[in-house]
């Protein structure tokens, strides 16, 4: 028996509904994880830990302390999945550039469950984390997402990544053989389409790209909303959890992350802005603002070296131009 609640929207005031108008268009991955696997091979065994070297393409792992909450990784991007009685609640097929990859994710998901795959929903629009959903949809299942990521999907009409069935606007539930997953549109941050994704009796959230775990953001700065953002870590931290399934495994080890990490990056974020403040309102940008851009204390984090040109553009962009 599934029952899935849509109309039971919560209001998130006028602040959310302003965020919500605002759009960007672009696409792309955070530089940690796509760095790792672009980058040349002695660029990515400086990068990779031993751990992370080893490990095989795709990995399921069962959430520890938990009946029924899966991580489904393929290379360096990971999405999570519920099984329940009823049937499987599976998120982001992460397939960009790998034309087996919703199958495979499928057959993983058959390794625990032979129950229907009821729901696909997407964490947010960009295609390295929802291309491969039509072995999804061949499979009998839903496909939802907020309502940005369908307008922008619906625009650009990637091959690789069908539309969504349903949409959400500010807030939906769902609850599928006694399982409740909550999907929460926050304001734009990353993207301007990311559903937070939490289970409360778990105490779980599913976050892609906007929080990674213990690395520097990169490549992801391309159509990031700056200010927004900080807005939308705070609400993140209000919420009731213990434990972050980032889209990207965590560093060190592969690891899931807590509210330390999302303050973390939170800090990360404040650091790199007030960097970009100071450079920009000395007339300092584009140029030579972006060369002398520094997150100091932050060169040791994974990530730093790559991530580093692509946040010093975009916080550039918005304390040196209005962006
Ligand atoms: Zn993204």
């Amino acid at each position: 028996m599934s029952v899935i609640r849509f109309g039971a929207v919560i209001r998130l005031g006028a602040i959310a509904a302003a965020l919500l108008a605002m759009t960007y268009a672009a696409v792309h991955a955070p530089a940690t994880a796509q760095d790792a696997e672009k980058a040349p091979a002695q660029e990515k065994a400086k990068q990779q830990p031993k751990e992370q070297a080893k490990r095989p393409q795709i990995q399921t792992t069962k959430v520890d302390g938990t009946d029924n909450v899966y991580v489904f990784r393929n290379g360096n991007h990971q999405a999570m999945f519920v099984v329940t009685k009823d049937g499987v609640i599976a998120t982001d097929p992460v397939a960009y550039g790998r034309p087996t990859g919703g199958q495979d994710y499928i057959n993983e998901i058959r390794k625990i469950t032979q129950a229907p795959i009821r729901y696909l929903i997407y964490s947010h629009h960009h295609f390295d984390h929802i291309a491969g959903g039509k072995a999804f949809k061949d499979a009998g299942a839903t496909i939802i997402a907020h309502r940005n990521a369908q307008k922008r999907l619906a625009a650009i009409k990637d091959p690789h990544t069908p539309l969504p069935d349903r949409v959400v606007a500010n807030q939906e539930t769902i609850r599928l053989g006694g399982i409740t997953l909550e999907l929460r549109y926050l304001g734009p941050n990353h993207s301007d389409s990311t559903l937070v994704m939490r289970l409360p009796r778990e105490k779980i959230i599913f976050v892609v790209d906007t929080i990674p775990v213990g690395s520097v953001p990169g490549r992801g700065m391309i159509d990031f909303y700056p200010v927004e953002t900080e807005a939308f870590i705070k609400r993140v931290l209000t919420l009731d959890w213990d434990r972050l399934i980032p889209g990207h495994p965590g560093a060190p080890n592969d690891r899931l992350g807590t509210k330390k990490d999302a303050e973390e990056q939170l800090k990360l974020l404040q650091a790199a802005s007030a960097e970009g403040k100071r450079l920009g309102q000395a007339g300092r940008c584009w140029e030579p603002g972006e060369k002398e851009f520094k997150l100091e204390g932050y060169e040791s984090w994974p990530g730093y070296a790559s991530g580093l040109p692509f946040i010093a553009r975009r916080y550039c962009g918005l304390w040196g131009r209005g962006t």
